[in-house]
This record gives C-alpha cells, sequence and structure tokens, in this order.
C-alpha cells in the first residue's frame, strides 16, 4: 500500500514525524511536505511563481521525502503528479497540531490537503489533535495507520475525504470513536491595530473561539465528550436544502 502524507505545519512538525514513524514500517510511505508552516492557507495552490521539491531527511525515518514551497495542496499534486513512483493508495495530511472542527474547516491547510487528495480521486484522510500545547500524537498515529488500512480496503465514496480529530489525552482516557458532522464551532474575528517603529498603522488578525454550545453529533462535542470525531466531508458545497427554497425566488433576467 502507498501512502502520500503531506501537512500543513512544515516537514518538520512533531506530528508529521510521529504519523511517519507509524506508516513506515507497515506502507509504503511518502512524504511531500511543505518547508515552513502553511497552516490556515485554506485550499491555495501555486499558480504565479515556481515550484520546487528538494529531496528531505525525516530524523528516526528512512524514507523519501521532499520538502517544498508549496501549499499543502502544492505538495500532494507534486507528489501524485510528479514525485512518487505510482498513484497513491491514500493521501494522509497531519497529524496537525490543534483541532480542525466547524468553521475551521473552511480555513484548514490540514484538511485542504486531504481535499486535493479527494480532487485526484484518491482516499483521503486528514487527522489532528485537539490541543497546540504538549500535543499527544501516538494515539492519533495508531488511529491514522487503522484509518489507512481501513480506506484503502474498502475506499470511500467519490467526493468523500475524512476528517479526524483526536482528543489530545492519553489512550486510556479516551473514549471511543464517534462518527459525526461538521458542527458550528466558530470564532470572533478581532483585529489588533499597532503600530510600527516608523510609525505605521499595521494589524495583526487573531480570533477567539466564540461561545457556544456543541450540539450532540457533532465534531466539537465528540472531542468535547472524549471522543475521537471521524467526520466524512464533500467537496460539492451545494446547499440541497437552499436550492429547493430558492425555487420560489423571481430570478428571472429582466
Ligand atoms: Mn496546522
Amino acid at each position: 500500500m502507498r501512502v502520500l502524507v503531506t501537512n500543513d505545519d512544515g516537514i518538520n512538525s512533531a506530528g508529521l514525524h510521529a504519523l511517519v514513524r507509524t506508516l513506515e514500517p507497515e506502507t509504503e510511505t511518502y512524504v511531500v511536505a511543505p518547508e515552513h508552516e502553511r497552516s490556515a492557507t485554506g485550499h491555495a495552490i501555486t499558480l504565479h511563481k515556481p515550484l520546487r521539491a528538494v529531496p528531505a531527511t525525516l530524523p528516526g525515518s528512512r524514507i523519501k521525502g521532499w520538502a517544498t514551497n508549496g501549499t499543502p495542496a502544492d505538495c500532494v499534486a507534486l507528489g501524485v503528479l510528479e514525485l512518487l513512483p505510482g498513484r497513491p493508495d491514500v493521501v494522509i495530511s497531519g497529524i496537525n497540531v490543534g483541532p480542525n472542527l466547524g468553521r475551521d474547516l473552511t480555513y484548514s491547510g490540514t484538511v485542504s490537503g486531504a481535499m486535493e487528495g479527494a480532487i485526484f480521486r484518491i482516499a483521503s484522510i486528514a487527522v489532528s489533535v485537539g490541543a497546540f500545547r504538549d500535543t499527544i500524537f501516538d494515539v492519533a498515529a495508531a488511529f491514522a495507520l487503522r484509518l489507512v488500512r481501513q480506506v484503502a480496503e474498502r475506499g470511500l465514496p467519490e467526493d468523500t475525504l475524512l476528517n479526524v480529530n483526536v482528543p489530545n489525552l492519553p489512550k486510556e482516557q479516551i473514549k471511543g470513536v464517534k462518527l459525526t458532522r461538521q458542527g458550528e464551532k466558530r470564532y470572533v474575528s478581532r483585529l489588533d491595530k499597532r503600530t510600527d517603529p516608523r510609525g505605521r498603522a499595521y494589524y495583526w488578525l487573531t480570533g477567539e473561539p466564540a461561545p457556544q454550545q456543541d450540539v450532540e453529533g457533532t465534531d466539537s462535542w465528540a472531542l468535547a465528550q472524549g471522543y475521537i470525531s471521524v467526520t466524512p466531508i464533500r467537496l460539492n458545497m451545494t446547499d440541497p436544502e437552499a436550492l429547493t427554497r430558492l425555487t420560489g425566488w423571481r430570478l428571472a433576467i429582466d
């Protein structure tokens, strides 16, 4: 089984290394990852400057890796179209430091790496751990391997990928696995206005999670309850309910 690993935290991320250490003995593993962090780049691709891919080694690993100046989506395209000796059976993106829940998915480079895999019609998975500090990767890595085997064997519906979030807990404290839907986790956006040493204004975009109730059955709810969350998501963004509702509108040209 041939597996392409990417991420958005960059090729030096401990989460990527943990995933590779787990996959390497069990699969034909390749890594194509950004040379530095590209978190929150969404599904950006590079069309207006050259892409470079430099062979890279990973600590404690003998697998072939490449560091690129591209985004996670670029990395998957480079891997599939050029760098790997053949088409991967599975694309896996992560393990991301920090969760990818609810509204995060719109911005996530981690999820977009897996989305690019799905665009190539390859079974694809995004994996994240729900904490930014003291992150525990071994449970997420072991679960990722299990899932890689299953998606390689069973396949995924076309246009569908899996978004996985793992609680940042030791294995004994994780309650199990829930199949979930994308939730409503959102942020209150903030703009810090500051002044540079030359007296000019500059801005720093930040956000804090908005206060909310986790709705049962959603990704954030499962994670908060101590479950691994697995959400199947689709590339096609059509809203079927709105499509029905909009048929009552007068949308003709005058
Ligand atoms: Mn990230």
